[in-house]
This record gives structure tokens, C-alpha cells and sequence, in this order.
């Protein structure tokens, strides 16, 4: 397939060289990035998207994916597909789906879950949304760029099932620190604490898969110093967006406002800029109840 692909920072390089090297023609275009390997340099996202079967854009917000969208939209071939894998607003995947769709093109929204290190070994999960040929055209390279692809419904489901799901890990990755801080005063040991949750019905994804708690359970962040992984002002973007899609649509959502509040003072007022989104646990280690 002949593939455009615009955005190429941690998630897109490694997703359009994946591709590149699956024996795809890729042409990719970024505003500073490096080129990856194996993808041509176009010189423009007008120069990447024209010709192009299928346009993937992996770009920061709906803003900057509204603006290269309206520019890459008239370029593109008749019947071509754009698919949008950014997370952004869902109101902004809709609206260039709808400007696609009116243009003549299949369009999909198609956040993923997985991080860089998914990005790097193909094994993302995509969330899609958009119509079912969209779906079928591009479902070969979702494939090769991840491990599965959940068809989610009509525009904007695929943006609507990341930022649910993303809610859930903001909500528990915090309810797992702040418990471990509990226990820790209550003077019980972290491993036992892990045993026990870890097999019993607090078990949640937070604590099983990505422990907190450093030297307990698989390793994680929390072991490297919670270097990231998913960084914690991502999972402020992402509680952002759950929450002004909660407003739009009249949600009451008061654990996730509550986790948004919470990693807006860590990365903004504290110190979690920069670091893994479980360095909550050193965050409420030294804090105490006042
Ligand atoms: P990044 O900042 O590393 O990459 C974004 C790239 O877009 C940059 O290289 C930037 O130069 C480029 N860009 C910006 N404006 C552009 C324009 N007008 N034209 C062309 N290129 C432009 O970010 P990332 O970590 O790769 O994340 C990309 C998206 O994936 C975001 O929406 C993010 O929320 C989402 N995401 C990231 C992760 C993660 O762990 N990093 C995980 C899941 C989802």
C-alpha cells in the first residue's frame, strides 16, 4: 500500500518504520522529527497524503489534527482512507471525519493503548471508530502496527473508548498508591500487600501488570526510577479529555474529575512532570493526612 504518515515523535516513528519495513510504501512527514528507517522524506503533509491509499497521522491534540486535516483533506485521492491514531477530543475526530466524509474519503479515529514500547514491538491495541470499509482497508496495518484492532462503532467511538478506558487507569493507578501509602503506616509489609491484592478483588491492572510499589511484583517503572512509561502529564491529557467529554455530554464522572484534579497538582504544582504516572505512590508516601 502507498501510506502517508504524519507525526512521526515517540508513537509515529516507530509505527511508520514498522510499516516501512512490513515492505509498505511509506512517506512520512513531521515538523522536526527524524526520519525513521525505511520511511521517504515527503516535504510537506500535502506531500505525503497525495497519492496515498491510506493517511495514518499520529499528531499531539485535536487543535494541531484539525489544522493538518483541513491542509491534507483536498490533497488526497478519491476513496483513500484517513486514519487518525492521535488521542485527541472526540468532538475533533468527529469533525474531521465529517469534513473526510464529505471530501469523499473513508475516515477512522483510531487511538491506541500500549505506549512506545507497543509502538516499537507491534503490539499496540487500537481502538477504531468509523465506518466498516474504513475498517477493512486498514485493518491489515493495524496488524502489523499492533497486536489487536476493536472495531468500536461510528466516528468518534474508538476516541470514546480510550479516554473511558484511560479514566479507569487515572482512577486506579491512584487508588493502588494511595493504598500501598496506607499500608505502609499501617506497617504492612508491600509484598504481602501485593500477594494478597494482587489475588483478591482490589486487583486491577495498576497493581498487577504495572506494581507501583518498587521491587514488588513484575517490573515496571517504579523500578527504573519511574522513569516513563506512560508520563504522568499523558494521563493528565487523557483525564483532560475524559472529562470534557464527560461535560459535553452531561456525565457525572466524580472519581475521574477528582484523578484529573489530582495528576493536574502533580504535574503542575509538584513534582511529576517528567516522571511514570505511578510515581503517585512516592507522592503520597510523603505526604500525610491532614
Ligand atoms: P510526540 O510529541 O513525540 O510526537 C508528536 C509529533 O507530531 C512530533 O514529532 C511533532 O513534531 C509532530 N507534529 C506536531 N505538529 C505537526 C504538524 N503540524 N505536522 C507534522 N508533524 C507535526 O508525541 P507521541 O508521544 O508520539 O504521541 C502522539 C499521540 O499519541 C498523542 O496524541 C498522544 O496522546 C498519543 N499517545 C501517546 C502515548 C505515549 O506513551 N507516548 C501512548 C498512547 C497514545
Amino acid at each position: 500500500m502507498k501510506i502517508g504518515f504524519i507525526g512521526l515523535g515517540n508513537m509515529g516513528g516507530p509505527m511508520a518504520a514498522n510499516l516501512a519495513a512490513a515492505g509498505h510504501d511509506v512517506r512520512g512527514f513531521d515538523l522536526q522529527a527524524p526520519m525513521p528507517e525505511g520511511v521517504q522524506s515527503a516535504d510537506s503533509a500535502t506531500d505525503a497524503a497525495s497519492g496515498a491509499d491510506v493517511v495514518i497521522s499520529m499528531l499531539p491534540n485535536g487543535e494541531i489534527l484539525r489544522s493538518v486535516a483541513a491542509e491534507i483533506i483536498p490533497a488526497m485521492a478519491a476513496g483513500a482512507v484517513l486514519c487518525d491514531c492521535s488521542t485527541v477530543d472526540v468532538e475533533s475526530a468527529r469533525a474531521v471525519a465529517t469534513q473526510a466524509q464529505d471530501a469523499g474519503l473513508g475516515a477512522l479515529d483510531a487511538p491506541v493503548s500500549g505506549g512506545v514500547g507497543g509502538a516499537t514491538n507491534g503490539t499496540l491495541t487500537f481502538m477504531v471508530g468509523g465506518d466498516d470499509a474504513a475498517f477493512a482497508t486498514v485493518s491489515p496495518l493495524f496488524d502489523i502496527m499492533g497486536q489487536k484492532a476493536v472495531h468500536c462503532g461510528a466516528a468518534g467511538a474508538g476516541q470514546s473508548a480510550k479516554i473511558c478506558n484511560n479514566m479507569i487507569l487515572g482512577v486506579t493507578m491512584i487508588a493502588t498508591c494511595e493504598a500501598f501509602a496506607l499500608a505502609d503506616k499501617l506497617n504492612l509489609d508491600r509484598q504481602k500487600m501485593f500477594d494478597v491484592v494482587s489475588t483478591s478483588s482490589g486487583y486491577s491492572w495498576s497493581m498487577n501488570a504495572y506494581c507501583p510499589a518498587p521491587g514488588v511484583g513484575p517490573e515496571t517503572p517504579a523500578d527504573n526510577d519511574y522513569k516513563p512509561g506512560f508520563a504522568s502529564e499523558l494521563m493528565l491529557k487523557d483525564l483532560r479529555l475524559s472529562q470534557q467529554a464527560a461535560e459535553a455530554v452531561g456525565a457525572d464522572t466524580p472519581m475521574g474529575a477528582q484523578a484529573m484534579e489530582l495528576y493536574r497538582t502533580f504535574v503542575e504544582n509538584e513534582s511529576g512532570l517528567g516522571t511514570d504516572f505511578s510515581a503517585m505512590l512516592p507522592r503520597f508516601e510523603k505526604r500525610s493526612r491532614t
